[in-house]
């Protein structure tokens, strides 16, 4: 794929680039070398400085910067800028917090080891290479840069090739910043490269973010080099909606939840399992504000659901939908926009059997899967009934209830009556096909850290 921003909204080219030629990444990759030997001299209280200085630039750049993103892959601008506001806080919750979740941890009697002394200290590892996905170009690059920046690491960001502007800005922005150049470098290039970075031996550790056959090709790369690798990949997440849950709130909840982002967010709510029970109720209601929601022009501020970022992602959407409708589903159609944009409308899947491709795929837009099921423990079993394992929803006023699902759900996290979002204070990631780790909290800033043992008598 070319390196360029091809707006959405027109599906014209409006800028290329050139990639990194093979000179040009080994500067880097020295640079951020020497960086990192240089970061790990610097206090927690300088590199807390220097974040915080991160956070109040990108707030005084907000909005060119949220101009940016819905220029490259068509988010809507209230949610640009939301996406903006989000890092100015991420950046200062590290800033904060970093130092205090790195503290050395003494071992209490260290008698019963024979020692005089034992703790543990973290310390960084080195260049870490970041490959980041198009749909939050912001975010999902500041959560793994500022709690890395701030245990010491150099970042390497390897970014979607279509999304280069919010590449090349979060370099800036870092160098602003006053992080020693090389602290954080984007490289420029394609994914068949990411191979060879990974594999140089002064790469120490690689995150991916993306769909989970990138995220194979990635870990088989950094499992042959015995390096620490992080995967944030795919999701199918279930929404449960169960007899004695207040459905107004869950449909509306349920469509937010399905088309933030235009629907392209990992933690999307994907698959609406709902209990016989209340079946007919929440569907009309979701089916209703599914149907009335606007799609178009997302710099318009009354826009609800902007275009697909990708030619190839409206195709997938496409490809799926027509499966399911072939196979026997049934799809009620939200509004469509004529035009060059890549727009889908919300559609809403209902007789959906396992036979179909959306029952197991992940559908990377406004498109949601409607699941009946006879009772709870029926609910329970379509929710884990994936490969997926990301997050999920379930909405009960029933305690007993909501704990047999907390304890039952096979995924990384459960919201009980709302929807999923990453908090920095919260860690975030997934298990089964949805990834390795966890990003985020004192979990995520630990990830990337040798936990050293220390003995002395
Ligand atoms: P993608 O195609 O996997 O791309 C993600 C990144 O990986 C891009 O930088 C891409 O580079 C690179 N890449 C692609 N194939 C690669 C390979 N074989 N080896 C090395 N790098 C490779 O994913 P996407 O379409 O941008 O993003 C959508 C997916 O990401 C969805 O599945 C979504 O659920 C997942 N996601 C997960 C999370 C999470 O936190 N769990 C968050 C957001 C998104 P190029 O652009 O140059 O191809």
């Amino acid at each position: 794929m070319a390196i360029a921003t091809t707006n959405p909204a027109t599906g014209r080219v409006e800028r290329t680039f050139e990639e990194h030629d093979a000179a040009e990444v080994e500067r880097r990759l020295q640079l951020a070398e020497q960086a990192s030997w240089e970061l790990r001299r610097t206090s927690y209280a300088q590199r807390s400085a220097w974040l915080h200085a991160a956070a109040g630039l990108l707030e005084e750049e907000a909005e060119q910067t949220a101009r940016i993103l819905t220029t490259e892959m068509g988010k809507t601008i209230s949610q640009a800028r939301a996406e903006v506001a989000k890092c100015a806080k991420g950046l200062r919750f590290y800033a904060d917090h970093g130092a205090a979740m790195l503290a050395d941890s003494p071992l209490d009697d260290a008698s019963v080891v024979g020692a005089e002394r034992a703790w543990t200290r973290y310390e960084p590892l080195g260049p870490v290479l970041a490959v980041m996905p198009w749909n939050y170009p912001l975010w999902q690059v500041v959560r793994f840069a500022a709690p890395a920046l701030m245990a010491g690491n150099a970042g390497l960001l390897k970014h979607a090739s279509n999304v280069p502007q919010a590449a090349l800005y979060l370099d800036s922005l870092f160098e602003r910043s006053g992080f020693p150049s090389g602290a954080f470098q984007t490289l420029m290039i394609g994914a068949a490269r990411v191979d060879g970075v990974i594999r140089d031996h002064r790469v120490r550790a690689v995150t991916l973010t993306g769909s989970e056959p990138a995220g194979r090709s990635v870990a088989a790369a950094a499992g042959a080099e015995v390096k620490k690798v992080v995967l944030e990949l795919g999701g199918a997440d279930p929404f449960i909606v169960l007899p004695s849950a207040d459905l107004d709130r869950a449909a509306a909840t349920a469509v937010a939840a399905r088309v933030v982002n235009n629907g392209q967010s990992c933690i999307a709510a994907k698959r609406f399992i709902v209990h016989q029970d209340v079946y007919d109720e929440f569907v009309a209601a979701f089916v209703k504000q599914m149907g009335g929601l606007r799609v178009g022009d997302p710099l318009d501020e009354a826009t609800d659901v902007g275009p697909i970022a990708t030619e190839a992602g409206r195709r997938d959407l496409v490809e799926l939908v027509a499966d399911a409708i072939e196979a026997g589903a049934t799809a009620t159609v939200g509004q469509t926009v004529p035009g060059d944009g890549w727009y889908y409308p919300p559609t809403v899947l209902e007789d959906v059997t396992d036979r179909m491709r959306v029952y197991r795929e992940e559908t990377f837009g406004p498109v949601a899967t409607v699941l009946r099921a006879t009772d709870a423990d029926h609910a329970l079993a379509i929710a884990n009934d994936t490969s997926f394992g990301l997050s999920s929803s379930v909405w009960t006023s029933d305690q007993e209830e909501a704990d047999r699902f907390i304890a039952g759900l096979e995924a990384g996290a459960v919201f009980v009556n709302g929807m999923t979002i990453s908090y920095p204070e919260l860690p975030f990631g997934g298990i089964k096909d949805s990834g390795i780790g966890r990003e985020l909290a004192a979990e995520g800033i630990r990830e990337f850290c040798n936990l050293k043992t220390v003995w002395t008598a």
